[in-house]
C-alpha cells in the first residue's frame, strides 16, 4: 500500500452549486506540480481534475472524512502552464462562476472519459511522418499595399492592442497571415491563435492558413478547434497545441481556453460578433478573455473588422486635445477595397410608398429580374426574428401557440409540423382548428420559405441569358442541420447554379460570392424599435456585412457593365442606421450611437451584469430577486453605493418549457465596483435560495457585460 506523504489541490467539476469551494484536497504518494492532469474519486465516480496551487486552495473536507488518494496521473501530458490556470482563474472570478466548471470546461471532453494508461497509448501511437521543415521552400507572399504595409509596420513595432479597422474585402486576413508569419519566424516555439465567430468559416480560413504555412512549418502545424469537431479530431488538436507542436490554432470562441504555451500574437477576426460571448455556463467574451490574456501572456492581440463593436471603437479613439489619453487600443484604418469593385450603392425603398401588404416592392422584382436576365446572382436576406409563420384559424382567431411558452409554434411546411423553437415542442398540422374545428386554417407570417415560395412565383416569368428559369435557393438554419450541406449549398452559388440566394443572417457572414452584384434587406426594420439598446448597432453591422457580399470581383464587375447595389425596404427610410449605411459612413453611425450611450450612461460608458431567476411562476423568480436585493442592501455589502440596481421584469420571451424566466439590471461607472459587489453578492444569493421560502424552486444565474438585454 503507497503512503501518501503530499496534499494535493484539485480543480474539478462539481455538479452542485453547493457553494463548497470546488477545489478539494487529495492524498498523494509524492507531490504533483499544479497544472498537473489527474484522476480522482469524487463520490462514487472518479473524475478529470488539474492540481491547482496550495494557496488558492478553498475546499474543506467534509466533517469527518478521511482524504482520499489521487487515483492516476495522466502521464505524457505536461502539467498545464501558469498563464492558462491564470487565465481560467480569472474568467472564472470575473463571470462568477466556479473554477473548476470554468477549467474542466475548457479541455476537451474526450480527456475527461480517458484511463491514464488509454492516454498513454495514444500519446505513443507513432505520430504520421511530419514534413520537412521547409524553409528553403520560401512561403508565397503577396506585396501588401501601402495600407496593409502602414498597418503591418505599426503591429510589428507596437505592443498594442490594435483594432484592424478595414472594409470587407480591405485585405485584413493578409494582416493577419503576415503579422502571424512574422510572430511565428522570429521564434522556433512562438504560437498564434486565430479566432473566427462561426464554425461554417474555419475550413475557408484553415484552407488559407494551411496553404501559407504548411510548405515552411509542415502540415501538422495549423490546426483547428471548434465544436464542430469530434472529440477525438478535438482532443488531438489540443494536445497538438499544447505540446507545442501545432504553432496555430484556428477556431471559435472556446479556442480562447487552448493550452498554448508558445503564445505569441491573438487574432480576432470580427470582433463585433456576438457569437464571441458565450450564451451558457459562464457567460465569457472571447474577445474581452483574448485581451486580457495577450496582456497576460506577452502575447500581440489584433482585433479586426469592418463594423467594430461601440466597445473597441471607444476603447480605439484616438487622443485629442480634450482627450489626451485617448484609448487603450492602437486603431489602424484599411479604407480601400482590394481588387473589388466600388462598394455597393445603397437604395432605400420607401414601403409606406408601396402597396400594403406587399413583401416585395416592384422596384426591388424589377432590379433582381434583371439582374436574373444578364446571368448575375442576387441575395435577399431575411431577419430570422420575428418572421417566422404561425398557423391561425381564419374563423375564431386562434393562434398556434406553444402550449408551454410565451411565443408561437413555427409553421413548417416540409415535414408538416408546428415546432417550438424555444423548448423544441412539435407536433403534426392539424386538419382543423383544435378551438372551433373550422378547416379554414392558415400560415400567417412569413419565414424564409414563404419568401422563397412566393419570389419564386414573382420571378415565373423571367429568364436567364440561356432562356431558362430563374433558379432560387434557400440557406437557412433548417435547409442546412445535415451535416455538409450548408457546404453543398454554397458550392452550388459559387458554381452559378442558383440566381436568387434566399437567406438569413447566416448568408451574410464573410462568404465570398464573387458574382453576386445585388443584396436586398426585405424586412429590416424591427431591430430598429427594439428594447434592446445594441439592436441598432447590430442591425447596421449585419447590412454593411451584407453590403459587403455584393460586387466582390472588379473583373467580373467590369466585364459585366455593372454596379453593385444594396436595397434595403423601409418604413422609416430616413433612419440614421440607413443614412449612415448609405453613405457606408461607419464613424458617422458610431459617433452618434457612442453620443447617445454617453448622454444615457449605458456601455461603453457603463458597466452591466444581469441576474436571471427561472421558477415556477413569475411571482417566486421575481420575488426570489427582490429578496436578494433588499439582503444586500441590508448587509451594506461593498461596492453597493457605487452600482444601481433596477427592479427586477420578465424577460421579453417570458415563459419557455414551463418556466417562467425574470431578470434584474446592475449597472455601474466602475467595473471594479460592479465586481466587488457581484463577488460580494454571490454568496447572498446562494443563500436566499436556500431560504424555506424559496428553497428548491428557484435557479439563478449572473451574465456579467451581457451582450443581450
Ligand atoms: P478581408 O479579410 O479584409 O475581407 P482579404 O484579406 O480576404 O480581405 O482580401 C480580399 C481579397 O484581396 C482576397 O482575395 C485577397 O487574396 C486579396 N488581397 C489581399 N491583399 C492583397 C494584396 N496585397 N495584393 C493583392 N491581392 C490582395
Ligand atoms: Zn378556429
Ligand atoms: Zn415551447
Amino acid at each position: 500500500m503507497p503512503i501518501h506523504t503530499a496534499i494535493v489541490h484539485v480543480a474539478l467539476h462539481t455538479p452542485s452549486h453547493s457553494g463548497v469551494g470546488d477545489l478539494l484536497s487529495y492524498a498523494s504518494a509524492q507531490p504533483l506540480p499544479p497544472g498537473t492532469l489527474v484522476r480522482v474519486p469524487l463520490g462514487k465516480r472518479e473524475v478529470l481534475g488539474v492540481v491547482w496551487d496550495a494557496a488558492e486552495a478553498t475546499g474543506e473536507l467534509p466533517e469527518g472524512a478521511a482524504m482520499r488518494p489521487v487515483a492516476g496521473v495522466l502521464e505524457g501530458v505536461a502539467p498545464l502552464a501558469l498563464p492558462w490556470r491564470r487565465l481560467v482563474a480569472f474568467a472564472a472570478r470575473y463571470y462568477q462562476r466556479a473554477l473548476g466548471e470554468v477549467a474542466l470546461a475548457a479541455l476537451p471532453p474526450q480527456l475527461r472519459d480517458l484511463q491514464p494508461d488509454q492516454l498513454a497509448r495514444r500519446l505513443k501511437r507513432p505520430a504520421k511522418a511530419l514534413d520537412q521543415d521547409g524553409s528553403e521552400n520560401a512561403i508565397q507572399t503577396i506585396a501588401l499595399t501601402a495600407e496593409q504595409e502602414r498597418a503591418r509596420a505599426r503591429i510589428s513595432s507596437e505592443s498594442g492592442p490594435f483594432l484592424l479597422f478595414g472594409s470587407t474585402g480591405s485585405g485584413k486576413t493578409e494582416v493577419y497571415l503576415r503579422c502571424v508569419q512574422e510572430a511565428l519566424e522570429a521564434d522556433p516555439t512562438a504560437q498564434a491563435l486565430v479566432m473566427v465567430p462561426e464554425i461554417n468559416l474555419t475550413p475557408q480560413l484553415e484552407e488559407r492558413f494551411t496553404t501559407r504555412f504548411a510548405p515552411r512549418f509542415g502540415s501538422q502545424a495549423v490546426v483547428s478547434l471548434h465544436s464542430g469537431m469530434t472529440n477525438p479530431q478535438r482532443l488531438k488538436s489540443w494536445l497538438a497545441a499544447h505540446s507545442g507542436a501545432a504553432r496555430i490554432v484556428l477556431g471559435t470562441r472556446m479556442a480562447v481556453f487552448a493550452s498554448l504555451p508558445g503564445l505569441k500574437i491573438i487574432v480576432v477576426d470580427e470582433e463585433h460578433d456576438p457569437s464571441y460571448k458565450q450564451q451558457e455556463g459562464a457567460r465569457y467574451s472571447a474577445r474581452d478573455l483574448a485581451i486580457w490574456r495577450g496582456r497576460e501572456q506577452g502575447a500581440k492581440v489584433l482585433l479586426g473588422s469592418a463594423t467594430p463593436s461601440l466597445e473597441t471603437w471607444h476603447a480605439s479613439r484616438p487622443p485629442t486635445p480634450e482627450d489626451p489619453e485617448g484609448g487603450r487600443y492602437v486603431r489602424l484604418a484599411m479604407p480601400s477595397r482590394i481588387g473589388a469593385g466600388a462598394l455597393a450603392r445603397v437604395r432605400r425603398v420607401d414601403m409606406n410608398q408601396q402597396p400594403r401588404r406587399a413583401i416585395f416592392s416592384a422596384p426591388l422584382l424589377a432590379a433582381i429580374s434583371e439582374r436574373v436576365a444578364r446571368g448575375e446572382q442576387s441575395m435577399v436576406l431575411l431577419n430570422r426574428r420575428g418572421y417566422a409563420p404561425v398557423l391561425h384559424c381564419a374563423d375564431c382567431g386562434w393562434k398556434s401557440d406553444c402550449p408551454h411558452c410565451s411565443a408561437h409554434q413555427v409553421f413548417h411546411k416540409t415535414d408538416r409540423t408546428l415546432r417550438c423553437h424555444h423548448c423544441g415542442y412539435t407536433v403534426r398540422v392539424p386538419r382543423a382548428c383544435p378551438t372551433c374545428g373550422s378547416p379554414d386554417i392558415h400560415s400567417m407570417g412569413r419565414g424564409t420559405e414563404q419568401l422563397e415560395e412566393q419570389l419564386g412565383d414573382l420571378l415565373s416569368e423571367v429568364l436567364r441569358p440561356d432562356r431558362t428559369p430563374a433558379r432560387i435557393a434557400r440557406i437557412d438554419a433548417d435547409t442546412t442541420k445535415a451535416k455538409g450541406a450548408l457546404e453543398a449549398q454554397l458550392a452550388q452559388v459559387h458554381a452559378g447554379e442558383v440566381d436568387v440566394l434566399v437567406g438569413t443572417q447566416m448568408i451574410a457572414k464573410g462568404h465570398d460570392f464573387r458574382r453576386i452584384t445585388l443584396v436586398a434587406a426585405v424586412q429590416p426594420d424591427g431591430a430598429l424599435f427594439s428594447s434592446d439598446f445594441r439592436a441598432p448597432e447590430r442591425l447596421f453591422a449585419l447590412l454593411m456585412q451584407a453590403a459587403g457580399r455584393a460586387g466582390r470581383d472588379a473583373a467580373y464587375m467590369a466585364a459585366q457593365g455593372t454596379q453593385c447595389e444594396m436595397w434595403v425596404q423601409t418604413f422609416h427610410p430616413q433612419h440614421t442606421v440607413y443614412e449612415a449605411l448609405r453613405k457606408h459612413d461607419y464613424e458617422a453611425f458610431a459617433a452618434q450611437q457612442l453620443k447617445e450611450r454617453e448622454e444615457a450612461a449605458m456601455p461603453p460608458f457603463a458597466y452591466q451584469a444581469l441576474v436571471r431567476a427561472d421558477a415556477r411562476t413569475q411571482e417566486v423568480a421575481q420575488g426570489f430577486l427582490t429578496a436578494a436585493t433588499a439582503a444586500a442592501h441590508a448587509a451594506g455589502l461593498p461596492g453597493l453605493d457605487a452600482v444601481t440596481l433596477f427592479p427586477p421584469v420578465p424577460l421579453t420571451i417570458q415563459r419557455v418549457a414551463n418556466v417562467e424566466r425574470a431578470q434584474m439590471l446592475m449597472e455601474s461607472g466602475s467595473r471594479t465596483a460592479l465586481q466587488r459587489f457581484l463577488a460580494a453578492w454571490q454568496p447572498v444569493l446562494q443563500a436566499t435560495r436556500s431560504a424555506p421560502e424559496h428553497k428548491g424552486l428557484v435557479r439563478w444565474l449572473v451574465d456579467v457585460d451581457p451582450l443581450v438585454i
